[in-house]
């Protein structure tokens, strides 16, 4: 791969403070220095080429590591993510995520470039529900509210009342006017707002591929094998899961648990990537990690990244027509409106 079209190469130098910031940051996850070297030219590069094309690269906490450590100017969850996207004021968003993500960036900053490094970074869930699917649960439930998972296409987002993330589901559905609530399309999702909420939830028969995997049986298994242990569990898990955990939440809270308590070692049931950010942001806690990877998440790496900024493909400029935008961009706005904390 050519590392200097635009036209600077590192020098030695530069190299070898590039190799000492990422092994700083990489040994915990035992990275060793030789690793590092092998990335280092393409880390320099992006960071190099993000100054020349005036671009910042949000990326979700379910990325590789050295998309995090790299490469992120900032790393964050679905909803803290949108907001940043939001204030992002460079020409260029490059988003290291999924195609909802980058997507909700464009609608909320409309002014902005916003670039998916990779085709292949869709997710199960946004898949799992269409437009014709969420009009036709509106004719069968009329008058019900509906709330979409922020992970749903924009053109589903179009057609929803609110969107939530889930960090915010249960404040935004309880202070929805409603005692019955459509909430699309995560069907584990569903099943844990209901006693979560108090609200009568109507869902969908979509899931994480990820969240999917992960059974009560085996957190018991981890909780009789690891004395003391925290369990924070994702509320994309299913409920068997949910009840065996000490905390359910989003990511963000995840990390704002591990961050606030004062227990030395906590499981993570959620994709393998929060835990190895949480290895490095707290050395000196016990973290372990479920293993199960995103492959969603996972098609994005240094690689394609370096070549979206470089030279993008135009279907990895995200457009979306003004209509949709327009009409998903109320059901993000009511989010906001309805969330108490400004930022997760
Ligand atoms: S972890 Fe699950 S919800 Fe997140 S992008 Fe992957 S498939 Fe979608």
């Amino acid at each position: 791969m050519n590392l200097s079209v635009s036209g600077h190469s590192p020098s030695k130098t530069d190299l070898e403070l590039e190799i000492e910031r990422l092994y700083e940051k990489m040994k915990i996850l035992h990275w060793t220095k030789e690793d590092c070297e092998l990335i280092a030219p393409l880390t320099w590069e992006i960071n190099h080429l993000k100054k020349e094309k005036d671009a910042v690269i949000l990326a979700h906490s379910y990325q590789l590591p050295q998309i995090i450590f790299g490469v992120a100017d900032y790393v964050g969850d679905s909803y803290s993510l949108s907001r940043q996207a939001m204030d992002v004021q460079a020409d260029t968003i490059v988003f290291c995520g999924v195609e909802f993500m980058a997507e909700t960036a464009k609608i909320l900053n409309p002014e902005k470039r916003v670039l998916l490094p990779s085709l292949k970074a869709g997710c199960s869930l946004a898949e799992g529900i269409s437009v014709e699917d969420v009009k036709n649960l509106r004719n069968e439930y009329p008058g019900v509210p509906i709330a979409c998972y922020v992970n749903t296409s924009a053109a589903v987002k179009a057609e929803c009342d609110v969107c939530v993330t889930s960090s915010n589901a249960i404040e935004i559905i309880k202070k929805l006017d409603s005692d019955k609530v459509i909430f699309v399309p995560d069907r584990h999702m569903m099943k844990n707002l209901g006693p979560l909420t108090g609200k009568d939830i109507i869902g969908w028969d979509a899931e994480c591929i990820v969240h999917d995997q992960f059974t009560g049986e085996q957190v018991q298994q981890l909780r009789s094998e690891n004395a003391g242990i925290k369990i924070l569990a994702h509320t994309e898990c299913d409920p068997s899961v949910v009840l065996e955990a000490d905390y359910v939440g989003g990511t963000s809270g995840m990390i704002k648990y591990v961050r606030t308590s004062n227990e030395d070692s906590y499981a993570l049931i959620t994709e393998c990537g929060l835990s190895d950010r949480l290895k490095v942001e707290f050395p000196n806690k016990t973290i372990l990690g479920s293993c199960v990877l995103c492959p969603y998440m996972k098609a994005i790496n240094l690689e394609n990244t370096l070549e979206v900024l470089r030279s993008p493909q135009p279907e990895q400029i995200i457009e979306i027509p003004l209509d949709i935008a327009s009409r998903a961009k109320a059901s993000l706005k009511k989010m906001f409106e309805m969330t108490s904390s400004p930022r997760s």
